[in-house]
């Protein structure tokens, strides 16, 4: 039975042709790592550093701390580690990593909040599926406890994006943790999820419900069970294919690589690069058209509406057509978030059937990200009919890969 983690997961649910790459063919990759990944990394090991110190009543300075951070970014900075962002060094992100320790130290010491039980801690969580069990395993960053049986499951973040609320009592990662914590110790009586976004200096917690826990067992579940039925892997593009390890090899990166070396008077004369430039320079030219068209309508619009008023009139004449001027009231109702009142006044007066519809869309959504269990998704195939579609999507390609 493979051991399943959150980042397994989310691998699969990034793309699940990459999930292939790693977790099924297990393809070996050149050693690359993101710089953001060996940042995180060095962070992480530092402050592991200074609570593992302080197990045995040591307490480091900030300077001690600095040191060790720069020993170890020194001796492990390689030439594998990839810098996506352009005009920001390996320096940039090395002061990055000082000042998330600097705030970081500042803001706790002496690092009594409360009682560490562990840092890198390695947990296993078990899940009961419809006839089969899972088992995923998971690394608290550090794992504290408070007299009144509160434990406390510490994440480290140095990404660059400070998430809202909302997204953190979302979070699947650290609530998986503390299905864990309630299994290891049964004394828990409340597991509170903190989180420590670094480039912020910012501490911000959740906690879940039993019902919420159960919820998410069963959510996990049924992704694995997902990924085990899984045939196709079909691959998602999206801008985390900038960090994927596996772009090189990846069938929807193919062409780039095929013309990536070759000198200019070649690289023009590959058939898909003048397809793309001529196409790209046609969805120019008709956007600069339409954008034309639209604005000498508007200001025909504006002039016949006067023209109306003026007149008098509702109907305006011209040589072979005719324009009705017609003024009317729109009604608006509020947007599907802030419906909660008028659905249920529309349900109390027996009206709600009249004017509800199902929501084909985001049902074919599902279906496709299969998120509902997989007997409900069967029964809906009845109902389902695959229309082939075809798109073009024009993007930019980022100034380095030119
Ligand atoms: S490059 Fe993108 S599409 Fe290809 S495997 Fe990686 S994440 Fe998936």
């Amino acid at each position: 039975m493979p051991l399943y983690s959150h980042s397994r997961l989310s691998t699969f649910e990034q793309c699940n042709l990459k999930f292939k790459f790693k977790y099924v063919d297990k393809v070996e990759t050149e050693a690359e790592e993101g710089v953001e990944a060996f940042l995180g990394k060095k962070v992480h090991e530092s402050l592991e550093k200074l609570y593992s110190d302080l197990k045995f009543e040591k307490l480091s300075t900030l300077k001690e701390l600095l040191a060790f951070f720069k020993e170890e970014w020194k001796k492990n900075w390689n030439e594998n580690i990839i810098i996506v962002r352009e005009h920001i060094t390996e320096e940039n992100y090395f002061n990055m990593g000082e000042r998330f320790i600097i705030d970081y130290y500042n803001r706790y010491k002496p690092f009594d909040q409360s009682r560490v039980i562990g840092t890198e801690l390695a947990v296993k969580i078990k899940l009961d599926g419809e006839g089969k069990d899972y088992k995923l395993i998971g690394y608290i960053d550090r794992l504290d406890f408070r007299e009144g049986g509160v434990y406390e499951i510490h994440d480290y973040k140095t990404n660059a994006n400070l998430p809202v609320q909302q997204y953190l009592d979302e979070d699947r990662q650290l609530a998986l943790y503390a299905m864990a914590v309630k299994q290891m110790y049964p004394d828990a009586k409340k597991v509170k999820l903190v989180w420590h976004f670094l480039a912020f200096d910012k501490e911000m917690s959740s906690e879940r419900t039993e019902e919420e826990l159960e919820a998410l067992k069963w959510e996990t579940v049924q992704l694995i069970e997902q990924i085990e039925s899984e045939k196709e892997y079909k691959p998602t593009v999206s801008k985390l294919c900038d960090w994927c390890q596996f772009r090189p090899i990846c069938p929807m990166w193919k062409h780039l690589y095929k013309i990536e070396d070759k000198p200019a008077n070649e690289y023009l004369k590959d058939s898909g690069v003048q397809l793309v430039n001529a196409y790209a320079k046609l969805t120019a030219k008709k956007k600069r058209i339409v954008d034309e068209l639209e604005e000498e309508m508007e200001k025909l619009k504006e002039a016949l509406i006067k023209f109306a008023a003026k007149e008098e009139v509702s109907v305006v004449f011209g040589s072979e057509a005719k324009v009705s001027v017609k003024v009317y009231d729109t009604i608006h109702f509020p947007p599907k978030e802030e419906q909660e009142e008028l659905i249920k006044l529309l349900k109390k007066h027996d009206k709600w059937e009249e004017v509800s519809a199902l929501d084909t869309y985001a049902l074919a959504k599902i279906v496709k990200e299969a998120k509902w269990p997989k007997t409900l998704l069967e029964k809906l195939k009845e109902f389902e009919e695959i229309e082939k579609t075809e798109r073009l999507y024009l993007g930019k390609i980022k100034k380095e890969e030119d």
